[in-house]
């Protein structure tokens, strides 16, 4: 299956197909893929690896494992010769645009180490319930479709819509791609570090696109969101979820906080949340009688104050967006006291 999966990746820089350079596969007993270590080429000249049986296809991922690429491809340094004068102000551009993503996002994901752990305070159940209400998607419509969770964190939203479909890409930019991965080993469900900006699919190619809690945090949310939308296809569906803004005081307080905070070496501020502002929260947490587990807390707290990007929008402000990318059935699934989800049918290539 995973040497099938080319066919269905492209060159994030010039949307080429891709071809293996070098491809090694190592069954692993009771795991569902092989472990795949490798490097694709393009016949632009861009290399990406393979590491850990997840294709690292960010357009300066060969800069980010520079060391394990030159053991593998002699010649490596005419070849980064000739890919930097070709893209190197993109490719830098890039590799400087996703560094606080991978540091802060990685961090906080990488807290979730024990599968138990609670994602936003819900329970397995009311996870997937809160899914699928986002969704509004029979199961039945699901069966043959291609999708994608762009920007899947944790990885678990991406993996529970793989089993009612065919088959799944999740893309994160970040290495929580990998436990990710790890935790949430499924046989239709691809994982690849790639970033929303410079997707490695080709264009109009999903039935279902899903991008839940990461537009927001990138510099221009609409910028972001004609990327992603330019994978779904000509009747495709796409679900975002996004931030709305929040009369309450103490998400304002927050929301000023962060002026501060998003300068603050993030394992610091890790280690000032857990002093000043987790016991607070957990306090309030017992008081309400639903006590969270420190992980839970911290996960919050972090997704709030340490993202260099986090805007908030309204739902008409997102319709807008749809339509001008020839969107319709434009329909708010749900609104709660932090966001929404918003989702729309492609009816036409804009
Ligand atoms: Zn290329």
């Amino acid at each position: 299956m995973y040497e099938n999966l080319i066919v269905y990746l492209r060159c994030p820089l010039c949307k080429s197909n891709l071809t293996f350079a070098r491809y090694e596969k190592e069954p692993v007993p009771q795991n569902r893929h092989d472990n795949i270590t490798g490097i694709f080429s393009c016949n632009c000249g861009m290399i990406y690896p393979i590491i850990k049986n997840i294709p690292r296809l960010l357009p300066e991922s060969f800069l980010d494992y520079e060391a394990l690429i030159k053991k593998h491809i002699p010649g490596y340094q005419s070849m980064k010769k000739t890919i930097m004068e070709k893209y190197g102000f993109l490719i830098l551009a890039s590799k400087k645009s996703n560094e606080s993503v991978k540091k802060t996002f990685g961090f906080e994901w990488s807290l979730l180490k024990q599968k138990e752990v609670n994602v936003w305070n819900l329970t397995d159940e009311e996870f997937k319930q809160q899914l699928w209400d986002e969704l509004k998607i029979p199961d039945q419509e699901f069966k043959n479709m291609i999708i994608a969770d762009i920007g899947c964190g944790h990885g678990r939203s991406g993996s529970l819509i793989a089993d009612k479909s065919l088959l799944a890409f999740c893309t994160d930019v970040g290495l929580s791609i990998e436990q990710a991965a790890a935790q949430n080993n499924r046989k239709n469900c691809f994982f690849l570090q790639a970033d929303l900006h410079n997707l490695p699919f080709p264009d109009y190619f999903f039935d279902f696109v899903y991008c839940s809690g990461v537009l927001h945090h990138t510099p221009n949310t609409e910028i972001a969101f004609n990327k992603v939308a330019n994978v779904v296809n000509g009747k495709g569906i796409y679900c975002v979820w996004l931030y709305h803004p929040f009369n309450n005081i103490v998400h304002k307080a927050m929301l000023a906080l962060r002026k501060v905070t998003i300068y603050i070496p993030i394992k610091l501020q890790f280690w000032l949340y857990m002093i000043f502002l987790l016991p607070f929260h957990k306090l309030i947490s017992t008081l309400k009688g639903k006590p969270k587990g420190w992980r839970e807390i911290m996960i919050n707290q972090l997704d709030m104050l340490s993202p260099k990007y986090r805007y908030e929008h309204e739902p008409e402000e997102v319709t807008t967006w749809y339509k001008k990318d020839g969107f319709s059935e434009i329909e708010v699934t749900t609104n709660n006291s932090y966001g929404f989800s918003i989702k729309g049918r492609r009816n036409k290539i804009i």
